[in-house]
């Protein structure tokens, strides 16, 4: 399939339209929608973990963290949710967890999880990413010539699977063991190794996916510096991201389903992921936001139950459309491409340091100049499913 013509990509009123018919909130209706894909059902897996002396999960489980961005000590503790502690760092205003499960565990439980892939699975949601799923192809395929995929966290792999519908070359990443062998049995290329350890060649791809991904990884900086590094010079990188200034969440704070801690590490709104992007001399071309979770933020309103309520609008002008021009929706959608890789910049920022941030197993990639990201030979989660 050729790309689509670039119109309704600029076209405000069709854009949206685009966005709308993916929007739960706006479509199935939240209390039916939660229902229907067994996200009701969804408990928190760690728990019985809890510390009744501390509230947190166990110690022996835990490895404490910086500001995965900038490297500052944790900040101001915001709360804590299900035994882990969620900070703001005050340098990039990132909301993180500063004391996250142990490696082991975490790939353990990325292995092994299915109440998420039964969601994922679900016919509700499957119809729904699919349209997702074209919204960004659409506005990446514009923009390339060539359609080589890499999907980071394919999850069950059905934007793989829409992709290669529509004529792509897909790769999926992933760790979770019933999806890779379901992926392989369909006969698609699977990596299953975390995106740091895959080995992949320079300049792979023209499309690196990244749809939920970098909230779950420890060190999302590593994850986005190999990503850069397995695309092609003029390939784009498309990444989505919950969104904690968005009005749900805003409204929410700690009962925002988006906060768990053992799996969403990282809480990215649009200056703390512009800030993340550019750090690593990535170049913005597109930051939205898209899902609106109006249903929740209705319910809210009216002191119901977020999740499982319905409600009427209480601001009959809080429209989709209000929401995303004011980047409030629930997910930020980035699509991004690799700058130009040149001298220094007047004004060094923080970021200009990231090399001298990164353990010391980082290596500087040869031949490539000072500016070269690093390569890191730690092993690290990269190959992640999908959590909303
Ligand atoms: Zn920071």
């Amino acid at each position: 399939m050729t790309a689509k013509p670039v119109s309704w990509t600029t076209d405000p009123v069709e854009r949206l339209a685009r966005k709308n018919a993916f929007d739960a909130s706006l479509t199935v209706g939240t209390a039916k929608f939660n229902r229907d894909t067994g996200r009701e059902n969804l408990r928190p897996p760690f728990s019985q973990f809890i510390d009744p002396a501390t509230g947190l999960i166990r110690a022996d489980m835990l490895r404490p963290r910086n500001c995965p961005i900038c490297g500052a000590a944790p900040g101001p503790g915001l709360f804590v949710k299900d035994g882990f502690r969620h900070v703001r760092c005050l340098e990039c205003d990132l909301i993180y967890v500063s004391l996250i499960l142990r490696e082991d565990l975490m790939i353990q439980h990325w292995r092994e999880e299915m109440a998420w892939t039964m969601v994922l699975k679900s016919q509700p949601q499957a119809e729904l990413d699919r349209l997702k799923y074209d919204y960004g192809l659409d506005l990446a395929s514009e923009r390339l010539a060539s359609r080589r995929l890499l999907d980071v966290g394919a999850g069950t792999g059905d934007f793989a699977r829409r992709a290669t519908e529509r004529g792509w070359e897909a790769t999926a990443l992933e760790l979770n063991v019933e999806s890779t062998n379901a992926l392989a049995r369909q006969g698609y290329k699977v990596i299953v190794k975390p995106l740091e350890m895959a080995d992949l060649a320079d300049g792979t791809f023209d499309l690196v996916s990244l749809w939920e991904v970098l909230e779950h990884v420890a060190e999302p900086k590593t994850t986005l510096a190999e990503t850069r590094r397995v695309l092609a010079d003029d390939g784009l990188a498309l990444i989505l991201v919950p969104n904690s200034a968005s009005l749900v969440t805003r409204l929410l704070h700690e009962k925002s389903n988006t906060f768990g801690g053992h799996s969403h590490l990282n809480h990215f709104n649009p200056k703390s992921l512009t800030l993340l992007l550019e750090s690593l001399r990535f170049e913005i071309v597109e930051l939205e936001t898209v899902i609106t979770e109006l249903g929740s933020v209705n319910n809210h309103l009216h002191f119901q139950d977020p999740y499982l309520g319905e409600a009427p609008a209480f601001f009959p002008d809080l429209t989709p459309e209000v929401i995303h021009r004011n980047l409030w929706g629930s997910r930020l959608l980035a699509l991004v491409r690799p700058g130009a890789k040149p001298g220094p910049r007047r004004g060094a920022r923080p970021e200009a340091n990231a090399a001298a941030d990164l353990p010391e197993s980082a290596e500087p990639e040869a031949a490539e100049g000072q500016d070269a990201e690093p390569r890191l030979a730690r092993p690290r989660p990269g190959g992640r499913r999908k959590k909303s």
